[in-house]
């Protein structure tokens, strides 16, 4: 076995408690033997708090649950999936895990979005010494991310879902809900004579109009699952996951009731005020089509609406 000296373990530890990676060690007891001035730094808990305690916890969250150096002292990396956000081991790392969370870091301030390492260190007879667990503040990055994420979603006029992420959920919903048998409803919604908007008030005030209406769809689409897209120019898709026609059809219901409330003028058009003509679809559990077979209907309802006189809801056959 090699001998440690006192000076090299002097050494070492001095070593730790300067590095500039925030850094806190735990024994095989899962008490914390490091907690180094960059990890004060971030969490904003002094070392002697938390030295030859298990409380290291309470540096990240606001109720007790073990951090990743815990797992890795329990053998309990198992657990990671449904503690962390990601959580891995990667390959190059022998042992170690790694994963990313939100912390609520409750005497910092501030939550912050951590990238978490964790490493055990064995003798040479193969016995836990310690866990080293490393930290890297993220949340810059991860707001970064979001915020990417989001603009490559939205729809820059209107700022509901673009037509992107509208195919995607469609897709995805149209898989489940036959997986399930449920029930997934689709409205193709079209502004009535726009055209004669934008000729009669100038493309800017149909610009408005438009981010209007799509506030107005915004505001009586509220189940979580729900989507509310611009499909193009001037129109919209909404996906109605777990809905029948008849919830489709309320939901339709509604929508041109809060426009008729907000009862935006149009000159030129048959109402003297901005109408919307609707299409609905809606699968059958056992349909054995594609999810384009479901816009396919939708659009032919919509196109009934139009038919039909406008301003007005149209069901799909
Ligand atoms: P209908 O009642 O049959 O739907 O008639 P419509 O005039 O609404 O239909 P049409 O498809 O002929 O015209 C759509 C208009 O929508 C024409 C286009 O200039 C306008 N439009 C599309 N996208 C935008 C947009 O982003 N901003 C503005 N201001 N207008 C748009
Ligand atoms: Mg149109
Ligand atoms: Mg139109």
């Amino acid at each position: 076995m090699n001998k440690v000296t006192g000076q090299e373990h002097g050494f070492a530890v001095n070593l730790m408690q300067h590095l500039v990676v925030p850094t806190f060690v735990l024994d095989p007891d899962c008490r914390v033997i490091i907690w180094n001035r960059a990890c004060e730094r971030l969490t904003g808990v002094p070392a002697k708090d938390v030295l030859g305690t298990r409380e290291h916890w309470r540096a990240f969250y606001d109720a007790p649950r073990p951090c990743l150096a815990d797992l890795v002292v329990l053998g309990r990396t198992g657990e990671m999936e449904a503690l962390y956000i990601d959580a891995g081991n990667p390959s190059e790392l022998a042992h170690c895990v790694r994963a990313t969370n939100w912390c609520a870091m409750p005497q910092a301030g501030t939550k912050l979005f951590l990238a978490v390492d964790a490493g055990p260190i064995y003798d040479d007879e193969g016995n836990l010494l310690a866990v080293v667990e490393t930290l890297r503040d993220m949340t810059e990055q991860k707001r970064a991310q979001t915020a990417l994420e989001h603009l490559a979603c939205s729809d820059g006029l209107t700022g509901v879902a673009n037509r992107r992420s509208f195919d995607e959920k469609l897709r995805h919903e149209w898989r489940r809900e036959r997986r399930d048998a449920q029930h997934l409803s689709l409205l193709m919604i079209d502004v009535d004579h726009f055209k004669r908007y934008n000729d009669t008030y100038g493309h800017q005030q149909g610009d408005e109009c438009l981010r209007r209406i799509a506030g107005a769809m915004t505001e009586v689409v509220f189940r979580p699952a729900d989507m509310v897209a611009r499909y193009g120019g001037e129109e919209f898709g909404i996906i109605l996951p777990v809905t029948d026609i008849e919830g489709a059809s309320v939901v339709a219901g509604r929508i041109q009731e809060r426009v008729a409330e907000m009862n935006i003028p149009h000159a030129t058009s048959d109402e003297g005020r901005v109408t919307l003509s609707i299409g609905i679809a809606t699968n059958a559990p056992a349909d054995g089509d594609q999810a384009e077979a479901l816009l396919l209907a939708a659009d032919a309802a919509l196109y009934e609406a139009k038919h039909a006189g406008r301003n007005r809801l149209a069901r799909a056959n």
